[in-house]
């Protein structure tokens, strides 16, 4: 996914792209992400002086483990980023340094020459967008903590609260009254 941002920055106005590509499993930490479908990202780079502005907009569908009950899910990405792209020979210029800090990488993505591969970049913003817990559906019932059956398809013959044990003291206290 290739932008040539240096062209751009040469002859002014605006470029837009549309990128279709099957991506790699993104690694977490807990597992790897697989994607269902190709990625698509669709891009406008502008060019407005020294900076070149970036509106990308990615959506796929990845495969995760509902939280709950560990079915699996597919589930919509859908990623928009607006970055703002600097060449290197124009940092100067914006009075930024040479050696970004890290303050300044969250606003500017800094340029060369040869075109921008920005795969790497959407890859890592879709990582972060993963759902930390992501579930099937929002009133999943999840798996009995005893039988371990998936209570989404119907309840298990196991105890269905466990008995706080500061109640039983209130019981006996009260006297059974059965
Ligand atoms: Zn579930
Ligand atoms: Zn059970």
């Amino acid at each position: 996914m290739f932008l040539d941002l240096a062209s751009l920055r040469r002859q002014g106005g605006k470029q837009q792209y549309r990128f279709e590509e099957a991506l790699p499993a993104l690694k977490t930490e807990y597992e790897d992400v697989g994607f269902v479908e190709p990625l698509t990202v669709e891009v406008e780079a502008v060019n407005t002086g020294n900076v070149i502005l970036v509106d990308l907009a990615a959506s796929s569908t990845v495969r995760l483990e509902c939280s709950c009950c560990l079915a699996p899910i597919e589930y919509p990405l859908h990623l928009k980023l607006n970055l703002a792209f600097v060449h290197q020979d124009d940092l100067a210029e914006l009075g930024i340094e040479n050696d970004l800090e890290a303050d300044d990488e969250e606003y500017y993505q800094v340029y060369k020459d040869q075109p921008f591969d920005i795969g790497e970049l959407v890859a890592e913003h879709l990582l972060v967008s993963l759902p930390m817990k992501p579930v099937c559906r929002e009133d999943c019932k999840g798996l009995c903590s005893m039988c371990g059956k998936d209570l989404n398809l119907g309840a298990c013959g196991c105890e269905e609260t466990t008995i706080d044990p500061r109640m039983e003291v209130l019981r006996g206290l009260l006297g059974s009254s059965d």
